[in-house]
């Protein structure tokens, strides 16, 4: 029986077009790296992410700004970035021992790296100090571990990370009480420690709330100079957003989707999902940010900045990753059920983090083949080759040109910013996705290994 061809579409959501990674999709490499590996792998394009961080920088010269930037390594754990990272003098934001080893490992000055997270171990406080890391203290018994580890040749570097006001419950940063005790303690530890500044990390993507909080860190600055502290840099975390597809494709899928579009009478709503489109994104919202006047009068922050002679740090995750990587799996079975597909692929939805948050990384899928469309679409969903029930790449149904069949491929679109390695796991005995890292020499494609295998 074949499925029967649906009269109404689901909405699709087709990611951006990216012409030059489709030449790379197109030829014989996808399929020999699933014929060498036997399972899914991802591939890595650094020279993106070398792009996504000359655009901030871009962005901040522009605005005759000081600035720094940190790439925040909890997005993808592949070695290419951090290695760029070393090359081109890219910061790395860490939040573990073993970040922090993987960024000294691969070249990064302990100056370069800034060490976030809360509650950090005490291991971790350790070599950021002697290594010269910057600090952001996240709360009072932290910051009394990190003046205790001080020695008079190495001064720990600290900024002290606000709770932001407009998100109180966070579980993160000091509050205004505990900022002013904080300040005190680091006046009175004189040179075991140099207060650099200040720095938050506020969830959503919105840009005025950055620019708000920045222009308030700034006058702080200008208060704890007063009590002979540096306090000349304030950091505004991550937060960028990435536009993954077009605008009205999104303001349809919004519009359009529903319980009919889900496997198994899933539904999601609007609020369920990570903003797909964003308008701004990426180095463009630094460019608002910086343009933005806080709390909505008086000088834009950039003049600001300039004015207190404070150096604007920044910890990009998402957004250094934008269109760097995808994700490639093979469709390894396909079935028919109440209408629609259900196509296996031969990997777990571990490997598309987005899953396991109650959403869904919605991008649409596309495969890989050489057939000519049958005119008919036909929809399914994508499972993974596990036992559970709720292991869905996609529960959506989504339209395919050509009926699925096993052996070709299926590839996710722009997977690098948290989708690859967040949640992965050997479940099952599966192996995990090797990485693969793509890049062009003398007009010529070639691809290694992103970690090669140990001597
Ligand atoms: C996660 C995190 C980031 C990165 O966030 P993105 O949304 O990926 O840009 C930056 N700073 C801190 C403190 C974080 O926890």
């Amino acid at each position: 029986m074949a499925v029967t061809p649906s009269t109404t579409p689901p909405p699709s959501l087709p990611a951006h077009p990216d012409p030059q990674l489709d030449v790379i999709l197109a030829g014989d490499l996808p399929h020999e790296l699933a014929y060498a590996f036997g399972g899914p792998f991802h591939l890595l394009l650094p020279e993106r992410f070398d792009a996504n961080v000359t655009a901030f920088r871009t962005a901040l010269d522009e605005a005759g700004v000081d600035g720094r930037v940190y790439y925040a390594k909890k997005a993808n754990k592949a070695a290419a970035w951090i290695e760029r990272c070393a090359v081109n003098g890219t910061g790395v934001d860490v939040a573990s021992v073993g970040e922090l080893r993987e960024a000294l490992g691969h070249g990064v000055r302990g100056e370069g790296i800034v060490v976030t997270g809360p509650a950090k171990a005490d291991d971790l406080l350790r070599v950021a100090v002697l290594q010269g890391c910057l600090i952001a203290v996240d709360a009072l018994d932290e910051l009394d571990r990190v003046i205790s580890l001080t020695t008079t040749t190495r001064p720990a570097r600290l900024l002290l990370r606000r709770l932001p006001p407009a998100q109180p419950h966070s579980r993160f940063g000091l509050d205004d009480a505990e900022l002013a005790t904080a300040l005190q303690r680091c006046a009175d530890a004189a040179d075991s420690v140099r207060m650099e500044g200040f720095s938050f990390h506020l969830s959503g993507y919105a840009t005025q709330p950055r620019a708000d909080l920045a222009g308030e860190l700034v006058d702080l600055c200008l208060k704890a100079r007063v009590m002979g502290l540096q306090a000349d840099r304030v950091s505004i975390g991550g937060g960028f957003a990435v536009d993954y597809v077009g605008a009205g494709d999104w303001e349809r899928f919004l519009a359009e989707q529903g319980p009919g579009d889900y496997h198994a009478g899933k539904s999601f709503t609007a609020a369920d999902f990570y903003p797909y489109h964003s308008p701004v994104a990426g180095a463009d919202a630094l460019r608002v940010i910086l343009a933005a006047r806080p709390s909505g009068d008086g000088a834009p922050l950039a003049a600001r900045l300039r004015r207190a002679g404070v150096m604007l740090l920044m910890e990009p995750g998402r957004a250094l990753l934008d269109r760097a990587g995808c994700t490639v799996f093979r469709v390894q079975g396909f079935k028919e059920r109440n209408g629609y597909g259900i196509l296996t692929v031969d990997g777990t939805s571990l490997s598309l983090s987005e899953q396991w948050f109650n959403s869904e990384y919605l991008p649409d899928p596309v495969l890989l083949g050489t057939r000519e469309p049958a005119g008919e679409t036909v929809r399914a969903c994508v499972g993974g080759a596990t036992c559970l029930e709720s292991d869905m790449l996609t529960w959506r149904k989504v339209a395919f040109p050509v009926r699925p069949r096993p052996g070709d491929l299926l590839v996710y679109p722009n997977t690098a910013g948290y989708q690859m390695d967040s949640n992965e796991s050997p479940f099952h005995d599966l192996a995990l996705p090797p990485k693969v890292v793509v890049d062009e020499a003398d007009g010529r494609v070639r691809w290694r290994l992103d970690r090669r295998p140990p001597s």
